[in-house]
């Protein structure tokens, strides 16, 4: 059972590989806001964008290995067990039926997520569902690109965070976290020049990529 009046928040991606970039923004986020969990929620990637380099069960694996000593964080895997990719806004309108109106939901993204979000399908109506909780991230403190996207982020961007617990959806909250230059490209690109990663992620999931020989493969690059 879960407690309907908790604030739940998920952060979604495509986690090839799960890094520190996710993991300390958003455990900051949480001792920040006051979150009990955050749920990761690996996606499928549809078959027209660049497929990830590892397999579903290894993202997986990865996520599992990252958080056995991180008890703040638990997965999602519905995203993954369905056969077609879903979009966002699909997936919070199904965990808002199952949750209720009431209680509050989050949605956690990085910055760079924020400034495309609008060109998301659904784009605006994401807030109908939840919350968005945006992490900072390096080279990405930009405001958005068109006046109504900075009419929109205005409209709804709260600087006091207990407005999220409180309401059930509808808040951009812009939080504070610790600038993590670090993301998943970065990973694969050193680890298929023969670099090390090794600061980049948990020891556990360099071991497992190591084990598996991941990002080693350049496809005849
Ligand atoms: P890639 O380099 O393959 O595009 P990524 O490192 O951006 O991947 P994703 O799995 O696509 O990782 O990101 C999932 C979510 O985490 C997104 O909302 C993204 O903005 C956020 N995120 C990823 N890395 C960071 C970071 N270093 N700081 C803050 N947020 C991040």
């Amino acid at each position: 059972m879960h407690d309907s009046s908790a604030l739940y928040a998920l952060l979604g991606g495509t986690f090839d590989p799960i890094h520190f970039g996710h993991l300390k923004p958003a455990e900051a986020l949480a001792r920040h806001v006051g979150l009990r969990k955050v749920t990761l929620m690996p996606n499928n990637v549809p078959p027209h964008r660049q497929q990830p380099e590892a397999s579903v069960s290894q993202r997986l694996a990865m996520i599992r290995l990252a958080i056995a000593q991180r008890p703040l964080f638990d997965i999602d895997e519905r995203e993954l067990r369905r056969d077609a990719p879903s979009y966002t806004i699909d997936t919070l309108r199904a965990l808002r039926a199952e949750r209720g109106l009431r209680q509050p939901l989050a949605f956690i993204i990085g910055q760079d997520s924020l400034l495309t979000l609008p060109s998301w399908h659904g784009g605006y109506r994401l807030l109908d569902y939840c919350h968005l909780l945006v992490c900072q991230r390096p080279g990405y403190n930009q405001q958005m690109k068109t006046s109504e996207d900075r009419q929109w982020l205005q409209q709804h961007q709260v600087t006091d965070y207990a407005q999220l617990h409180q309401k059930p959806a509808g808040c951009i909250y812009i939080a504070r976290t610790p600038l993590i230059d670090i993301s998943a490209t970065e990973i694969r690109q050193r680890r298929h020049r023969g670099e090390s990663c090794d600061d980049l992620l948990p020891a556990q999931v360099a071991a497992f990529m190591d084990r598996e020989g991941l990002y080693r493969d350049l496809h005849g690059a």
